[in-house]
Formats: C-alpha cells, sequence, structure tokens
C-alpha cells in the first residue's frame, strides 16, 4: 500500500477546514453587520448564490489538483464532500450554483469526453442525492447520514465499474477509498456543524449582553457604550448628535391601578412603538432605567430631533394598551439635546450632556406632562 496517494487527501482536508472557517468568520462578520441577509428572502437567496459559488471555485481548484496528481478518486470524494455540505447547511441554491460551477470547472480542465462523462454522472447522480436530501425536514446529522448511506450503491458503481476506460478498483482500494470518504466528510461535517453553533452562540451572548430583555430595545450598557463613542466621533467629525430621554408619565398610577404585571406589558408595548419606529441609521434606542428611555440620534439637528421626539409623544398618546382599551391611557415626557447648535458645541463632557437632555425632560413634567421640550438656541451659542 503507497501511503503517500493519501498526502494530497490530507492536505484537501485542512484545506477544506480553513474554508470552513473562513466561510464561518465572513458569516460571523455577517451576521453582526447585516443581519437582515440572514433572514430577508431575496438577500438569503444571493449570499447562498455566492457560498456555493466560494465552494465551487474551490470544487475545480480540487478538479484541478486530481487532474494534475492523475488521483481522481481522491479528489472527486472532496467535490463530493463540497456538495453534501451545501445540502446539509446551506439549501438549493448553495447546492446547485457549486453543482454548476464544478462540472463547468471540469469541462474546462479536463478535454477527455469519456473521462468527463463519466465524472458528471458520478457527479450529478449524487448532486440529485443531495438534492432530494434538502427536501427532508430532519436534522443536519440526519441528512448528513441519509446523503451518505445512499451514495454508497453509486461509489461502489463508480469503483467497480469499467466505463470501457478505467481500470477497476480492487476489492481493498475500494473499502480504502469509501473509508476515506465517510472519514473526510465527517471531519467535514462536524466541523461545520461546530462552526455554525459557534457563531449562534456567540450572537446569543451578544444579544443578551446588550438587549433589555422586557422590551427587546437595547439595555443601558450598550447605550451607555454607545452614548460614549458616538459622543466623542461627534465632537471629533464636528457632526450633530441629538439625545431623546423618554419617561412614561404617572407610571406609578399604572401599576398601583392594574397591577406590576400591566405596568411590564405598557413598557413593552412601548418598546415596539419604539422598535417600529423608522428612525435614522445608526439611532440607539434603549431603556435606560425602569421606565425610561433613551434614543440616541447620531447626525441629527435638534430641528429634526424635535419632530422625531413629538411624533413619539403622539404615537404613545395615541396607542391602545392591552389593560385599557381606550386612548390616551398612556402618556411621555421627553427632553431632547443636540451636541451642536450653530456649529458651536454645547457641552463639554457627555455627563453634561446627558444632563441637559434630563433637566429638558423634568420641563416637559414640570409643563404639565405629555410634551417635548427641546433646547432654545440663543445668539451667544448658550442655553437659553
Ligand atoms: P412621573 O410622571 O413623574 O414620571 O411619575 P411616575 O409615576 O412615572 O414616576 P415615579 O418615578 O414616581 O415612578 C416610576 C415607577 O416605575 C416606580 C416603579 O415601581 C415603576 N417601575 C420601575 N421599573 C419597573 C418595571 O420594570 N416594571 C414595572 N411594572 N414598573 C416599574
Ligand atoms: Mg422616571
Ligand atoms: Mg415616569
Amino acid at each position: 500500500m503507497d501511503w503517500s496517494k493519501f498526502d494530497p487527501y490530507i492536505d484537501s482536508v485542512a484545506s477544506f477546514l480553513a474554508l470552513l472557517f473562513i466561510q464561518g468568520l465572513l458569516f460571523r462578520v455577517i451576521r453582526e453587520r447585516k443581519p437582515h441577509w440572514l433572514t430577508k428572502t431575496h438577500q438569503r437567496y444571493i449570499l447562498f448564490f455566492l457560498v456555493g459559488i466560494y465552494y465551487g471555485l474551490w470544487g475545480i481548484y480540487f478538479t484541478y489538483s486530481g487532474a494534475i496528481s492523475h488521483n481522481p478518486v481522491i479528489y472527486i470524494n472532496l467535490r463530493m464532500n463540497i456538495l453534501l455540505l451545501m445540502a446539509v447547511f446551506f439549501g438549493r441554491i448553495a447546492l446547485t450554483s457549486s453543482y454548476i460551477m464544478i462540472i463547468i470547472g471540469r469541462l474546462w480542465i479536463v478535454s477527455n469526453s469519456l473521462a468527463n462523462e463519466r465524472y458528471i454522472i458520478i457527479l450529478t447522480f449524487f448532486y440529485l442525492l443531495c438534492l432530494a436530501a434538502t427536501f427532508f425536514k430532519v436534522s443536519s446529522a440526519k441528512k448528513y447520514l441519509l446523503i451518505l448511506l445512499c451514495a454508497l450503491p453509486g461509489l461502489y458503481l463508480y469503483y467497480f465499474t469499467s466505463f470501457n476506460s478505467y481500470r477497476t478498483l480492487t476489492l481493498r482500494e475500494g473499502l480504502i477509498y469509501t473509508t476515506s470518504f465517510f472519514f473526510s466528510s465527517t471531519i467535514i461535517f462536524f466541523a461545520a456543524r461546530y462552526i455554525r453553533y459557534s457563531n449562534e452562540v456567540l450572537m446569543e451572548l451578544q444579544s443578551t449582553a446588550t438587549i433589555d430583555s422586557l422590551t427587546r430595545l437595547k439595555n443601558s450598557h450598550h447605550f451607555n457604550q454607545q452614548f460614549e463613542t458616538n459622543f466623542r466621533e461627534a465632537l471629533l467629525k464636528q457632526e450633530n448628535l441629538s439625545l431623546l430621554l423618554i419617561d412614561i408619565d404617572h407610571f406609578k398610577k399604572i401599576n398601583d391601578s392594574f397591577g406590576h404585571q400591566a405596568g411590564n406589558l405598557v413598557l413593552r408595548e412601548i418598546g415596539t412603538i419604539l422598535k417600529n419606529r423608522a428612525l435614522p441609521v445608526q439611532a440607539v434606542a434603549a431603556r435606560v432605567g425602569g421606565e425610561e428611555f433613551a434614543i440616541l440620534l447620531p447626525k441629527t439637528k435638534q430641528e429634526e430631533a424635535r419632530q422625531i421626539a413629538e411624533s413619539i409623544r403622539h404615537e404613545i398618546f395615541q396607542a391602545v394598551f392591552p389593560h385599557q382599551p381606550f386612548k390616551h391611557s398612556v402618556s411621555v415626557s421627553i427632553g431632547v439635546a443636540s451636541l451642536f447648535q450653530q456649529d458651536v458645541a454645547q457641552y463639554k463632557t457627555q455627563e453634561a450632556f446627558f444632563e441637559a437632555a434630563d433637566e429638558l425632560l423634568y420641563l416637559s413634567k414640570k409643563r404639565g406632562r405629555n410634551s417635548v421640550s427641546a433646547q432654545p438656541f440663543t445668539e451667544k451659542g448658550e442655553l437659553g
């Protein structure tokens, strides 16, 4: 037995693991920065098409390596692993695009038409098997086993049929190739599943660490971090930054009259209203205290911020809450502060800026609640 035959096999499994790792990292970045790419149908299709192309390109590389090392059995196994991976983890679009890429690559690299025919037959057989598996609503492990078991007869036909040109494998060789195929695909399957799982766990941890569990808005820890960075950047880039502080009016009464649970429902409902609002990109809406909320509006001038605050106040005042089936049962008071007034920075520290918004909120309360207060501007560029 010539063990060196397995060198390219080991190399390829190692490079396959590197491919998986890189793709996992890319997906992690996408989940963090563009989570809608994974949920919205159109973007999802494009993303999975690109995943298919990415692995398809590597399939072509494996074809090329197989062609120069004259060890096609080894390399066809790796291309099968690509299809297997696409079917189990990425679905039909990725599967089909990688299959087409691999076939095109093969026809382009190898000119022997008989060998190509034989190759296309076995790969198409495997592709159809993978495609069928994607229709089963079972766990990834079951899909993987299903494909492997159903592939066996096809693999044996491939190994032991001469197709008029190739020599057939001996039984011993056939067994070794099958075992190595199973072995490599098992390593790849577990690695892919582990990468996906760790990405999901990381996302889950990140989101529980930054999200308020009752309202699903950002929590105050995340808000403070964002406030700090945005304040620093706004001063540095001389861009405006506005801050809305929102406090529910007479919330204690709601708790006292309808119970703590009803109070929680109101908080959740207001969370939903704030989440569903079309806020400028980069806005951060958070629950920063018991019944207090804050909205950070980067690159937003005072007048625009005041209008946003006014429409939030109005929307909440018009809303019907579960415990009270009529309007006007809940209102909020809002303070609006903006960092720049006529291009002059108003506050030296983040604390002073927050303090100003808080004072304006207090002013809204004093004015009789259910109102918005924004800072007036004087000629000297100071707070009036
Ligand atoms: P004001 O109009 O002056 O803001 O009056 P208020 O009653 O809203 O303000 P106050 O600060 O007196 O009371 C806030 C109440 O919010 C007291 C507290 O029990 C309640 N609260 C704080 N956190 C929660 C929460 O998570 N759930 C519920 N149900 N109530 C909460
Ligand atoms: Mg309060
Ligand atoms: Mg209150």
